[in-house]
């Protein structure tokens, strides 16, 4: 009996662009379900589909054994049917045609076509004197191979940019002995997702283990001794550096939609199936900006747990089901011994309140509307979080002894 789920070499049933977060999932929810055509996954790096999170967290300080980065052993995929194929950067879609280019001259053609295609680090504008290979970002396996052996006992690190790249790296470099100072043009760490409580507990901690912030400040320049490599502030400060580490946000990979004619701002625009402006073509993940039952108008969520969700809708609507993007967003940071995990979105349109105390390290932020939390912060407390899970986004209320442990928190 033929197998219809063996792609031939120039057409698929289904054709996913970016071997990520995203780009697996809908392969592996599409098999899931049942899907019984053909799926190729494309993916521009030369390594099999793999977790990023542990690349600025234990990958980074522990080193990096790639087979345990892996989502799935080789094998899976071969099992599944699922065809994968790695260093294939696409170039082109052509959505009258169907079919898309890829940078060896290929082309494949589909049925369904999904842009799974990311992110990218935003680039440090260039800083006069500051060599190119003293500058780092880290999004992929390779930025993570360049960045490791650098991060030594005594190296000045100069990383710029509070947020979770940076204060992550920022954690790891200090943890192999690295001198670091983080520069962010914010008054406080992770402003942009973090509330001020939060902010302060981990830019305390960074502080307690030798990390210098230079906070509301912007790069000038390179001093001029050689003997003395350090980046130039606007305030007057100096920031002695041997490497530069950028964490200064993302880019969504949206380019091959806009130059297909898809509707894109700051990432393809999707209904609350995932599917673009043209009827074949979804998108999930960190490119994607899509409608939210939970939010008013479209939304781009750059977390792993966003890219599974949009990923199993999107694998949901190929199989013609009508299933929505409703999921809660949630996602964790580790730095040094402190999980954070947040759950919703964290709004100024809440009131804050404390449950438990960060001096002990182990606290939550509640973010309630009335008696509903909108979102949670829990740091290295599971059991907040979990019932932040439950409760944030449902109709589950919190129970009495959790709003009767809440302390308002005034800002
Ligand atoms: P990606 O995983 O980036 O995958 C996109 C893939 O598409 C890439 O392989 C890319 O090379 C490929 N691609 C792009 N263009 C093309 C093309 N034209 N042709 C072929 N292939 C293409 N999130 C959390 O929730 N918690 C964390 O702790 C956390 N830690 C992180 C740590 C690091 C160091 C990084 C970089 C990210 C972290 N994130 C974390 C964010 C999370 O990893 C991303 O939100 C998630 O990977 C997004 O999945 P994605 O599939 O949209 O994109
Ligand atoms: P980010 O969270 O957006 O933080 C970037 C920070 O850099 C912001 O505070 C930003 O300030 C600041 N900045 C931007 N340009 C600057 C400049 N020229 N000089 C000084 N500061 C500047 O992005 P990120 O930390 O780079 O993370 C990148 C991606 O990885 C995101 O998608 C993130 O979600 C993901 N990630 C997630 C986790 C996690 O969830 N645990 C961990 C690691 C990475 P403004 O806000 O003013 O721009």
């Amino acid at each position: 009996m033929t197998d219809t789920r063996a792609p031939d070499r120039d057409h698929a049933d289904v054709l996913i662009i970016g071997a990520g977060q995203a780009g697996f999932q809908v392969a592996a929810s599409l098999r899931q379900k049942k899907f019984d055509g053909s799926i190729v996954l494309v993916g521009d790096e030369p390594y099999p589909p793999y977790h990023r999170p542990p690349l600025s967290k234990a990958a980074l300080k522990e080193g990096l054994n790639e087979a345990t980065l892996w989502y799935r052993p080789e094998a899976f995929y071969q099992a599944q049917a699922i065809d994968e194929r790695r260093g294939g950067r696409v170039t082109k879609i052509d959505p009258s045609s169907k079919t898309v280019a890829l940078e060896d001259g290929t082309t494949l053609g589909y049925g369904s076509l999904v842009l799974a295609t990311g992110a990218r680090a935003r680039a440090l504008p260039p800083v006069l004197g500051v060599p190119d290979d003293a500058i780092f970002t880290l999004r992929t396996l390779d930025d993570a191979h360049a960045l490791q052996p650098r991060l030594k006992p005594g190296v000045h690190v100069a990383v710029i940019g509070a947020g979770y790249i940076g204060l992550e790296v920022a954690a790891s470099a200090r943890q192999l002995g690295a001198e670091v100072a983080v520069l962010d043009r914010e008054v406080r760490a992770m402003q942009r997702t973090a509330s001020p409580v939060i902010s302060a507990h981990y830019q305390n901690l960074h502080v307690a283990h030798g990390v210098r912030f230079q906070l509301s400040d912007a790069l000038t320049g390179v001093g001029s001794d050689p003997d003395y490599p350090a980046l130039l502030c606007a305030s007057g400060a100096e920031l002695p550096f041997e490497i530069v580490v950028a964490g200064i946000g993302v880019i969504p990979n949206d380019d091959l939609a806009s130059e297909a004619g898809l509707d894109v701002a700051d990432g393809i625009l999707t209904d609350l199936q995932g599917r673009t402006s043209h009827p074949d073509i979804f998108a999930a993940g960190d490119c994607a900006r899509h409608a939210h039952k939970g939010f008013d108008g479209k939304v781009r969520f750059e977390s792993v747990q966003s890219a599974i969700d949009q990923g199993k809708v999107v694998a949901a609507a190929i199989m013609g089901s009508d299933e929505q993007h409703a999921a809660v967003p949630w996602f964790w940071s580790d730095q040094y011994d402190a999980k954070l995990q947040v759950v919703g979105i964290v709004d100024s349109d809440t009131q804050p309140f404390l449950k438990g105390d960060p001096a002990s390290g182990s606290f939550a932020v509640y973010h309630m509307r009335g008696t509903e939390p909108v979102a949670v912060e829990a740091v290295n407390a599971p059991h907040d979080f979990v019932m932040a899970r439950k409760s944030v986004g449902t109709d589950r209320p919190l129970d009495a002894e959790t709003l009767g442990a809440l302390t308002p928190i005034s800002e």
